[in-house]
């Protein structure tokens, strides 16, 4: 067994990707630019200064002004609390309420999304201190950089290979493994499995329900 988890936040601990891509879609097609929901699972893991920055490239093909990211940043993150709370993913508490008492738990975001931390302890009661997360104000590079979660990695005070991140995404599989973590992934979204395996993913389960099935086997 291992001696920590990192865990993702969004798509893999919260049922939150749907919301976000609702909202990323809204703002950017008031802003006539074209990102989709679909863009957005895809892209998930970058920074929202990242993704506005790749939508203005994309059409105008110039760099976007801090201007620019300050607004429509600002739009997105209250489109988003519009959408109100979101749920845990299924299985989710299951798995924690099993690795609580053996392993460290951590979570590693790149979301600064003031709500989902309102959120975390009312969701998953005593499992997570703030002192075990490392979100978008603790690193310099987002993911699909390494430095998240080798971030998490140092405060654990444990080896590599003693380590392992459960993510969604395949930008958060390409930071894991390149912190030189094993990495997990739970397909809880739209894209294809072979997105996960090509991004590098060590495990590749459908859900929370599988992944504990294989945590009960170790
Ligand atoms: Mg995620």
């Amino acid at each position: 067994m291992f001696g920590a988890f990192f865990f993702d936040l969004d798509g893999t601990l919260f049922d939150s990707m749907a919301h976000h891509a609702q909202a990323w879609e809204e703002v950017m097609t008031r802003h006539g630019l074209s990102f989709s929901a679909h863009d957005c699972y895809v892209n998930e893991g970058r920074t929202g200064q990242d993704v506005i920055h790749e939508a203005i490239w994309r059409k105008e093909h110039r760099e976007a002004t801090e201007e620019e990211i300050w607004r429509i940043y600002r739009e997105k993150t209250e489109a988003f609390r519009q959408k109100g709370e979101t749920g845990p993913i299924a299985g989710a508490s299951d798995v924690l309420a099993y690795l609580q008492s053996k392993s460290q738990l951590w979570i590693v975001t790149g979301s600064g999304q003031q709500t989902l931390f309102d959120q975390l302890d009312g969701v998953f009661p005593g499992v997570f201190t703030r002192e075990r997360m490392i979100t978008a104000y603790d690193v310099v590079k987002g993911k699909p950089d390494p430095e998240p979660y080798i971030r998490a990695w140092e405060r654990s005070g444990l080896k590599k290979e003693d380590c392992c991140v459960v993510e969604n995404a395949p930008l958060g599989i390409i930071s894991g493994k390149a912190a030189g973590l094993y990495a997990v992934a739970i397909n809880t979204g739209v894209l294809d499995d072979d997105l996960l395996w090509k991004a590098g993913a060590d495990q590749v389960f459908k859900s929370m329900a599988d992944f504990l099935k294989w945590l009960q086997e170790q």
